[in-house]
């Protein structure tokens, strides 16, 4: 059955956002990209609406209304095509010339950074990868990601006028739910596509879970980093926190020199850029070269012993204690709570 709007009894929305239903359900990034779908729309002064594969559980779409998603178009894919990402992009492109998007929307995690080329090239389209930002308004839209290293912030304009594939950086993702997004019914559409869906060359053949030990400090949802407060004893404890709480390790530069862990954990401005839910800083004084690095955390909370270090007015909660009391304590009440299980 074909979609009534791929029909044009609709009229065709602008803007057109995918989101992957991991298990059928939207999960934090997909509410972060129907958010951001949502405030491009406005910015545009445009139309918009949402692109998944089917199924998707009943509370996963009652998940896309508050976000003010009046339509949604499950592509019913023959059986095993999610597998392949080429067969995946082809769908979405395929979708997005029949629905005459301008615009396909994705957020930049593993999939939407590997469908984005695909899809580019299949509905030849201007690809814009990892945006942090833009502004505009119905003819053009000035797209500014950071580049070398964070060093750089590099813009480039959209004139509208050929199809755009844009992903946005997850780290600048947000599931909020503004004011003037209007909680809507959403109209569901399903779309069986009758095209060849040849199995591509690169397939999906297992979703895993990150290990938050090895993840990209950068992808990390919570990240507990050590500073040169920490000693070889707390140290080693901080370690044992972020087993016990599943949490990433990240060190400020002067723990990188001393050898207590790896470059990839090192936090700020020659470190990793993060954007955590949570990043606990302890016996971190807060330098700027540390806290330029960490601005888009979404909470900061932070252990010192000295309260006039600039860590704190930098925070959204600081503890002014010795780490040397603080982490036995912290690792007891967490061992009590989790029965030692992480
Ligand atoms: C070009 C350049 C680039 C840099 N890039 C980076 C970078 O990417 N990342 C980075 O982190 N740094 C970077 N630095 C270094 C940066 O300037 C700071 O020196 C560094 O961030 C300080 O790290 P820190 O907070 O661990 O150490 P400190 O500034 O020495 O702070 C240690 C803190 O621990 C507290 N403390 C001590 N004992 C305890 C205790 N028992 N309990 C609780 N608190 C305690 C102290 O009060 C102090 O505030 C860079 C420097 C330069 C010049």
């Amino acid at each position: 059955m074909v979609a009534k709007y791929l029909q044009h009894e609709n009229p065709p929305p602008e803007i057109l956002v995918f989101v992957d239903l991991p298990d059928g359900e939207l999960d934090e990034t997909g509410k972060g990209i129907l958010s951001e779908a949502s405030r491009l729309a406005n910015t545009l002064g445009c139309s918009w609406a949402a692109l998944c594969f089917d199924a998707a559980t009943d509370q996963a779409i009652e998940g896309f209304s508050p976000y003010g998603t009046a339509r949604v178009t499950l592509i019913e894919a023959p059986d095993g095509i999610c597998d392949s990402l080429e067969a995946q992009g082809n769908l979405i492109a395929l979708a997005a010339s029949k629905l005459e998007a301008r615009l396909l929307l994705l957020p930049h995690n593993d999939l939407g950074g590997a469908l984005a080329p695909i899809l580019a090239s299949a509905w030849k389209s201007a690809l814009f990868t990892e945006a942090i930002a833009y502004s505009g308004d119905n003819d053009t839209l000035k797209l500014t990601r950071s580049i070398l290293g964070a060093q750089v912030a590099e813009s480039k304009i959209w004139n509208s006028r050929n199809p755009l594939v844009l992903t946005i950086n997850p780290r600048v993702l947000s599931a909020v739910v503004m004011p003037s997004m209007r909680h809507t019914k959403v109209q569901i559409e399903r779309w069986q596509p009758s095209v060849p869906t040849a199995a591509g060359l690169t397939r999906i053949i297992q979703r895993i879970p990150p290990d938050p030990q090895t993840v990209d400090v950068s992808e990390a949802e919570v990240i507990i980093s050590a500073g040169l407060g920490c000693n070889e004893k707390t140290f080693a404890q901080v370690e044992e926190l972020t087993r016990l709480l599943n949490a990433s390790l990240g060190v400020t530069r002067p723990v990188y020199d001393l050898g207590f862990a790896g470059f990839e954990r090192m936090v700020g401005q020659t470190g990793k850029t993060v954007a955590p839910r949570l990043y606990l800083a302890l016996g971190i004084s807060g330098s700027m070269h540390h806290l330029g690095g960490i601005k888009d955390s979404r909470q900061i909370v932070s252990v010192n012993i000295d309260p006039k270090v600039p860590i704190f007015p930098n925070s959204d909660e600081g503890f002014v204690a010795d780490l040397r009391d603080v982490l036995p304590l912290l690792i007891e009440r967490v061992k009590a709570a989790t029965g030692g299980a992480a």
